[in-house]
């Protein structure tokens, strides 16, 4: 049987670093584009080798570079991932959120028709495409986006739907709503809290900055949300599809129970940062993921309550194994 092979472009992030793992387990030879080694790289080479694990340097704004990695790995599975994913540095950043996010996306769509691969695409598309769209949204609900961020979203979005019917290309989108884990970059706001939480009880800080804490998120576990990725390029047809859980908490909330796991009340310790204000901010998105359930036999078991926990467990075991962190 031959082996598979999956390109994932920035594998360094957090669902490229679960995906990877998932589809070495499955028996994938897997590619990676990065700037950088990332960590769970280092974690796997220390534990079982790496031989189906190759990482590629790779930049979304360089077109002929993407045609040169496809013509050299000839990839059955793209899975894209790579953006400037961060919805607060897209409002400092938009230009080049617009290039590499939204533009990125074409560039890769169109590596692909010239290199005249067969390879299916995955296109990370979010939640944030939704933003001032009233809950539950769901595939067929209108685009109001409220970031630079969102608005490079649903561009990336139009092309691969665009690149499907124009070239027949097996293209899907994946809205995936807001997902989480210990993995999760330190600045977003279920890790920043879940971080802040495990370091006041070992006593290393007393407060934590935050911004709005009224928005409502569904906040869902990403090793779970990329194993939806993968089953959304193993049906018939290319087709679209939410992948959430179904319910929503404020920030507010999800700090609530981050505290009072570890036996602290939030009120103590969250003080309000107004430069975490965002110019236009998404209220409320919760997902309506009945469609992926349907059709690809997906849902959602892990919710807010139970992440706010594994992510502070995950924390303070990362704490106690720092002597002096
Ligand atoms: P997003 O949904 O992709 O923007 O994910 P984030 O985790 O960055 O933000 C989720 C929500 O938390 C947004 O509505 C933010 O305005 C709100 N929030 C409140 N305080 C903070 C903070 O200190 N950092 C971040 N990143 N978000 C915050």
């Amino acid at each position: 049987m031959t082996v598979k092979k999956a390109l994932i472009t920035g594998i360094g992030g957090q669902d490229g670093s679960y995906l990877a793992e998932l589809l070495l387990e499955k028996g994938y030879e897997v590619h990676g584009t990065a700037r950088r080694v990332p960590d769970f790289v280092h974690r796997r080479a220390n534990r079982h080798g790496t031989d189906r694990l190759i990482l590629h340097y790779g930049d979304l704004t360089n077109g002929t570079r993407l045609v040169g990695l496809l013509e050299e790995i000839q990839p059955d599975e793209v899975y894209h991932l790579a953006a400037q994913s961060h919805v607060r540095v897209s409002f400092d950043e938009p230009e080049f959120t617009g290039n590499t996010t939204g533009l990125g996306t074409i560039r890769l769509l169109e590596a692909i028709r010239n290199t005249g691969l067969t390879c299916r695409f995955y296109q990370a598309s979010s939640s944030e495409m939704f933003g001032a769209a009233p809950p539950p949204q769901h595939e067929n609900t209108p685009f109001h986006p409220r970031s630079p961020y969102g608005v490079a979203k649903v561009y990336a979005y139009w092309a691969t739907r665009n690149y499907r019917e124009a070239y027949g290309m097996y293209a899907v989108n994946g809205i995936l709503f807001n997902h989480e884990s210990p993995r999760r970059g330190p600045t977003f706001v279920t890790r920043k809290i879940a971080t802040a939480a495990a370091r006041v009880k070992a006593g290393l800080q007393d407060t934590v900055h935050l911004g709005n804490l009224d928005a409502r998120r569904d906040w869902g576990y990403a090793a779970e949300y990329v194993h939806a990725m993968w089953l959304m390029l193993q049906q018939d047809q290319p087709d679209d599809y939410v992948i959430a859980t179904g319910t929503s908490h404020s920030v507010r909330d999800f700090a609530e129970h981050c505290f009072a796991h570890l036996g602290l009340d939030y009120r103590d310790h969250i003080r309000f940062d107004e430069r975490q204000l965002r110019p236009s901010d998404v209220d409320h998105v919760v997902g309506d993921a009945s469609k992926a359930h349907r059709v690809l036999g997906w849902k959602a078991a892990t919710h807010a309550p139970e992440l706010a926990r594994l992510m502070v467990d995950a924390e303070l075991g990362a704490l106690n194994s720092v002597p002096g962190a």
